[in-house]
């Protein structure tokens, strides 16, 4: 397993590939690597020759007084995690490698990025759509996975690679949880232990409104206040959305059928958390 910092030597590690008729899977992530990110890495070494892990935290899609100085980063640790799942190479470049000087180019996406994590978190997806083109443009793959946890972000992704005529296949992968049903994340990393637990509310959430619809309750209003009253048991959290949309276009719904997906963030202390469930699925024991 190799490691790269420099672009143009990613750009052409991953065209001397090409040139040897290989394909190439990539798996675009901020590291401190969990099993959310591994499973997403098995996934990719099944489908193609070769595999790139990038790992990069992105300054572009933290907005100001967010998280960007305290993500939690440490590459001898990725590596370590990474090296059993196959991969290839490891991209990690610096910010400035990224975004030398003179730098002038934004992909914007309207539409899908205007609600939820969007809505709170001003200019987040530019500087995904942003980084994601340009970690495309380096790393060359013919097919790229992203996790459903960040389900509006894959939406996103989705919708870029088709208007802008990637040829690139998006892979979308389940959320992998924690046995007590929390969804990995490296923010969780932040949680004290009384945190934690309160955490557990989103998945506890999103269970109980995906039993009642399944059951029968189709009303989205009803199944919503199921979720507010289950997260407002908590003392520390606070809800930043909590909505049931239509999996495809992200427009909110009022009835529920097999396309709508309930989507919440929420804070707890200065941890934002979020999940999703698409409702009629049952959920994850
Ligand atoms: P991140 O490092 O948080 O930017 O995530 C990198 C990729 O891993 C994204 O495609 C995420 O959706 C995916 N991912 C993060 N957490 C999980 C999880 N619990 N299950 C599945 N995929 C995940």
């Amino acid at each position: 397993m190799e490691i790269i910092r420099c672009p143009l030597q990613m750009q052409q590690w991953s065209l001397a590939e090409r040139r040897q008729g290989r394909t190439i899977a990539f798996v675009p992530t901020m590291g401190y690597l969990h099993e959310g990110h591994l499973s997403l890495l098995r996934a990719g070494r099944q489908r193609a020759d070769r595999l790139v892990l990038s790992i990069f935290v992105n300054p572009t899609q933290f907005g100001a007084g967010e998280d960007f100085d305290s993500y939690p980063r440490d590459l001898d640790r990725d590596s370590t995690l990474a090296q059993p799942t196959g991969v290839d190479v490891i991209f990690s470049p610096s910010a400035p490698q990224m975004y030398p000087p003179g730098f002038a180019t934004q992909v914007h996406l309207s539409g899908l990025t205007e609600g939820l994590c969007g809505a709170s978190r001003a200019g987040h997806f530019d500087g995904v759509t942003t980084v994601v083109s340009k970690l495309f443009g380096i790393v060359q793959p013919q097919l790229a996975l992203f996790g459903q946890k960040d389900f509006q972000q894959l939406a996103v992704i989705r919708q870029m690679t088709s208007d802008l005529n990637l040829p690139i296949e998006i892979v979308g992968m389940p959320i992998v949880r924690e046995s007590d049903g929390l969804a990995m994340s490296s923010r969780n990393s932040y949680l004290t232990a009384e945190l934690r637990q309160q955490g557990l509310s989103l998945s506890d959430a999103l269970r109980q409104a995906s039993a009642a619809s399944r059951q029968g309750q189709r009303d989205a209003a009803v199944l919503l206040d199921l979720v507010h009253r289950r997260i407002g048991q908590e003392p520390a959290a606070r809800i930043d959305y909590c909505e049931i949309c239509q999996a495809q276009t992200l427009q909110p719904v009022s009835q529920v059928d097999a396309q709508s997906v309930l989507l919440l963030a929420v804070y707890f202390g200065t941890t934002r958390l979020i999940d999703n469930h698409l409702l009629l699925q049952p959920f994850p024991a």
